[in-house]
């Protein structure tokens, strides 16, 4: 009795032995010696009889003897039977003998003529055969396609049982399997029209798997780029960046979708829409399935500024819903400008119950101790003794360029708009602006990038606002003079709109001297300010901030408060927030304290009837922090809802 092809053989090794004992080889016409192993058994026609035997055909090339002591039946020309290759002779003549059985399975092997994804689009037509990994499973009303990778890439194979309904039921994602089929070219890419499907095992499984270990090495490998800029405090995290990029890269190739969740900010967008550019030209040159890109990748904005479990939460549903309804392994979250700090742990908890690989790129005061046994890589700046200067869209531009160094005139201006956006006071940035000078932008437009950037992920919320976040940023975008218009006009709302707000804001902001001589200004930004409009409480209280700091030229601490939060701006003051909100936990009992950020900029929050206790205590903390000789030290508000 034969089986149909593509059944599973796994299960212990005695099971796969017998089941193997039941396998004749069907061989395709165009198969040559190459296909054949002395021990197998196959499918033979007789071509010839003489005295001393017959001669059988396996294909069109091979033949070969069965001696008569060999041969169990009779036999005439064309009379087919099942036979044993015996032995391959020196001179490369076949010794076969007849085999009779009453039970087997046939597996139909592929002519001699194995590909790759890369090499699919020559043979259209043709059958052929390749080996792979199952990356993806989809049902669509018609066929279903297996994504399965082979060492240079994805190839989409359709196989077809009947509409709708699942063929190769016993394939599953990550099988080892051999695809016989034919390339036949659809609009714009290739796909495999299967013809059988089966789960490689044991050794020709594992030779299948060394060869896509080797070849996802070579594709995964990070091009080698020069930084854009020398500069030796960057240096540091060059082969931090560049295992970000081959981990990437892997991802990719292993066919794992990548989830980017970055700061709805400035910063966090000059991270992740160079990136997210690199991918997809990274994926569309390793899938020919042209959909993949939209598909594997996927950018979030959150406007915290950590991993706040309705992002968390929302990204597992996601997952999970996207495993069930399209057959995609789960995602790599890959974290920008944010994640680093132990308020981003509940979150990473809730992702270690599945198969979630995070990456972190983050350039706010990190808790390694917290974070690290969490997240499978962590680059940031002061992992190697440096700060904030260094930002996420300086490092991401590089990580971009090592995905796909193609695109790097069209990205070269991006880490002079970080850098303003974040303030960045880096020995680079001169060189970044100079970058930057030489496409046409001069620093002011570089800041009024930023400050549209800003205003329009501000009201896109939730959404990525691709198209529009790429002309704003001019990466992707095929039209200068629509990115000009755009950025004219929305650097001028956002200033339209921070006059508005600071019009009346900024009559409510109280004044003291503290002991130490700087300035502390506050403002009840939830009373004194407009609610649910740009600018944003963090984003208010920082331009208040930067009008004290022009007007008085002095040390100047500001803090904008609502009823359970306050965002917190210094210059010229030394002042370390994450280490003043661990002392405040300590010390306002019931406070419920939590928060974080940079050393001198960041945000805090307690529990709406504890606000003035822990104000209070945080303002004794200000008054006796040390004072700057020099001033302007800041750097831009990771910005609260
Ligand atoms: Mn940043």
């Amino acid at each position: 009795m034969s089986t149909p092809n593509g059944t599973r053989n796994d299960g212990a090794d005695l099971a796969e032995e017998a089941a193997a004992t039941k396998i004749v080889y069907d061989l395709a016409p165009r198969c040559t010696i190459d296909d054949i192993e002395t021990g197998k058994r196959y499918h033979a026609s007789v071509n010839g009889v003489v005295e001393y035997g017959i001669f059988v055909d396996l294909s069109e090339s091979i033949s070969g003897l069965v001696h008569s002591s060999n041969l169990v039946g009779r036999y005439d020309v064309g009379d087919e039977l099942i036979v044993e290759l015996l032995e391959i002779h020196e001179d490369g003549d076949l010794g076969f003998a007849e085999v009779q059985m009453a039970e087997y399975d046939t597996v139909r092997v592929a002519p001699g003529e194995r590909i790759t994804t890369e090499e699919a689009s020559a043979f259209t037509g043709e059958v052929v055969h390749l080996d792979g990994q199952v990356v993806q499973v989809k049902q669509t009303s018609g066929p279903t396609i297996f994504q399965v990778r082979t060492e240079t890439g994805v190839v989409p194979c359709a196989a077809f049982e009947d509409a709708g309904v699942r063929a190769f039921p016993g394939v599953e994602i990550d099988d080892i399997v051999r695809v016989v089929g034919v390339p036949e070219p659809r609009r714009d890419y290739t796909q495999i029209e299967v013809q059988n499907l089966s789960v490689l095992t044991g050794d020709s499984a594992q030779e299948v798997l060394g060869r896509l270990r080797d070849g996802e090495a070579a594709v995964a490998e990070p091009e080698a780029v020069e930084p854009l800029v020398e500069w030796p405090a960057f240096e540091k995290l060059s082969d931090d960046l560049e295992a970000v990029a081959r981990r990437l890269r892997e991802t990719v190739l292993e066919g794992r979708p990548i989830r980017m969740r970055h700061h709805a900010d400035g910063d966090g967008l000059c991270a992740s829409v160079p990136l997210q550019y690199a991918l997809e030209q990274f994926i569309a040159r390793t899938w020919e399935d042209p959909d993949a890109p939209r598909h594997l990748l996927r950018r979030l904005p959150s406007k915290a500024p950590f991993y706040e479990l309705e992002d968390v939460t929302r990204d597992m549903n996601y997952a999970l819903e996207d495993r069930k309804r399209h057959g995609q392994k789960l995602p790599l979250v890959l974290m920008l400008d944010n994640g680093s700090t132990e308020e981003d742990t509940p979150a990473y908890r809730n992702l270690a119950h599945y198969d979630i690989p995070v990456l972190v790129v983050d350039h706010h005061h990190p808790d390694p101790e917290a974070v690290e046994e969490l997240v499978e890589m962590h680059v940031n700046p002061y992992l190697h003794g440096e700060d904030y200067r260094i930002t996420t869209g300086m490092m991401c531009v590089e990580i971009a360029r090592m995905i796909h160094p193609d695109i790097t005139s069209e990205i070269r201006h991006v880490p002079a708009v970080a850098g303003l956006a974040d303030r960045s006071e880096g020995e680079a940035m001169n060189d970044y602006l100079a970058l930057a000078l030489e496409e046409g932008y001069d620093e002011r437009r570089l800041v009024e990038i930023g400050e549209a950037l800003d205003y329009a992920t501000y009201w896109l919320r939730y959404n990525d606002g691709k198209e529009l976040i790429n002309d704003l940023l001019a990466v992707n975008c095929d039209d200068r003079e629509r990115h000009e218009r755009l950025v004219d006009l929305f650097a001028a709302r956002a200033k339209r709109d921070v006059e508005i707000q600071l019009d009346a804001a900024m009559q409510h902001v109280t004044h003291e001297a503290l002991d130490n001589g700087a300035h502390l200004y506050r403002i009840d930004v939830e009373n004194h300010a407009r609610r649910f409009t740009y600018p944003a409480p963090g984003k208010t209280t920082g331009k208040i901030h930067d009008r004290k700091v022009e007007e008085t030229g002095d040390p100047v601490i500001t803090i904008g408060y609502g009823p359970d939060f306050a965002v917190l701006r210094s210059d010229g003051v030394r002042l370390d927030i994450p280490e003043m909100v661990t002392e405040l936990k300590a010390e306002v009992p019931g406070g419920g304290v939590s928060g974080g950020g940079h050393l001198v900029v960041g945000s805090i929050k307690f529990v709406s009837g504890m606000r003035e206790e822990v104000i209070d205590a945080l303002v004794e903390k200000m008054a006796d922090a040390e004072i700057d000789e020099e001033i302007g030290t800041s750097a831009v508000l990771p910005e609260e809802e």
